[in-house]
């Protein structure tokens, strides 16, 4: 028997015929044209439980902005297909490592929606190599590297995976004597919260007894996304022996106000759940009609000090171009960039 969070999973809105009958009548023909016609480059998926509020919270919506495609995405053809450069990092199958002692596991290309502004959209399309399944490689990749103390699953989102193939992987990564710490990355959580079900959470509370830590970062951008039922799948989370964190992109049109934040951050708060990164828009192609200049990020950020405690503020980061990996995105001293990056490895890079 299918669960609940499959059945929400499956009967997403899939293809362009899905988007033109729900979304019918929130647009004339020539945009539901426009729009319909990215989905031959960019895919379209979509929860219905998101659909309906987003007919309910109109075009304009930042949940409309976030997962209805538009015609920009086509059109405005600056931005890099591969913009943090993950390609660079690649250790073929699975596994990316870039920092020393932790590495990115991605077991699935696949997500519960597809982000308009999806740092990976070029990629998640072309179903290039970098994702394909090799789990013996990715074991021995392991051994051969004991510096490595953290798993961190990513995708696509792992919480596609069936519990139980979750487990096959956590039982195996248990084997493993260096690693420490197990974390998840997920956008399920506020797009289909029944994902958060009696069998995630017992894992995860077993994960906690064979792991020093195991840590759920959520995916969120706006408070639109949150009602009685994803507040419930955090206050799950919240009441388990993990770390519970949220990432967040910053975006265009969206979320890019400091009350906006400030609302999210406090909600996230209020759901047990401290704020860890705040992503500054990566320059992906398809997705720069979410971008903004770092200055404008730099001004927005400096105001939520006022008014959220210290604790409550996510690091604001952005991922260099070129596979140079996070840094600071904020300088307290000045708006302005000075593109002088200090690399990993402490040395000066002019950009
Ligand atoms: C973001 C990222 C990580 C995780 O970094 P944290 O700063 O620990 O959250 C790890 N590996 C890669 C390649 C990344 O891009
Ligand atoms: S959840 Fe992440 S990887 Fe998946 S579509 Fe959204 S931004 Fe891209």
């Amino acid at each position: 028997m299918a669960t609940d969070w499959m059945q929400d999973y499956q009967g997403a809105l899939k293809s362009s015929g899905a988007f033109r009958e729900f979304f019918n009548e929130g647009f004339d023909e020539n945009e539901m044209a426009d729009r319909s016609s990215v989905i031959d480059t960019y895919s379209f998926l979509l929860p219905k439980k998101i659909a309906e509020r987003i007919k309910l919270l109109g075009r304009d919506s930042a949940l409309a902005k976030q997962f209805l495609p538009h015609l920009d995405e086509k059109t405005n053809s600056a931005g890099m297909y591969d913009p943090i450069g993950d390609k660079t990092h690649s250790k073929g199958g699975q596994i990316i490592h870039r920092y020393e002692n932790r590495i990115l596991f991605a077991p699935t290309t696949v997500c519960p929606v597809m982000c308009r502004y999806c740092f990976r959209k070029n990629e998640l399309n072309e179903k290039d190599d970098l994702f394909n399944a090799d789990f013996e490689k990715t074991l021995q990749y392991l051994k051969e590297n004991p510096e490595i103390e953290e798993i961190i699953f990513t995708g696509g989102d792992p919480l596609v995976l069936s519990n139980q193939k979750i487990i096959f992987y956590l039982n195996a990564f248990s084997e493993i004597k260096t690693i420490k710490y197990i974390r998840f990355h997920t956008r399920f959580v506020t797009t289909i919260p029944s994902r958060i079900d009696q069998g995630f959470v017992s894992l995860l509370t077993e994960a906690s007894k064979k792991f020093e830590s195991v840590i759920v970062a959520v995916h969120t951008n706006h408070l639109e996304e949150f009602d009685s039922e994803v507040d419930a799948a955090f206050l799950k989370l919240k009441a388990l022996p993990i770390q519970l964190m949220s990432q967040t992109v910053l975006l265009k049109g969206v979320n890019d106000s400091e009350t906006v934040l400030i609302d999210l951050f406090k909600k996230l708060i209020s759901l047990g759940c401290r704020p860890y990164y705040l992503h500054h828009p990566d320059e992906v192609k398809g997705g720069m009609h979410f971008y903004l200049p770092l200055e404008d990020g730099r001004k927005i950020y400096a105001k939520l000090r006022n008014k959220l405690p210290g604790w409550a503020i996510p690091q604001y980061i952005i991922d260099i171009p070129g596979g140079h990996g996070k840094v600071s995105a904020f300088n307290p001293e000045s708006y302005r960039f000075s593109r002088e990056l200090i690399t990993l490895d402490g040395s000066i890079l002019k950009l």
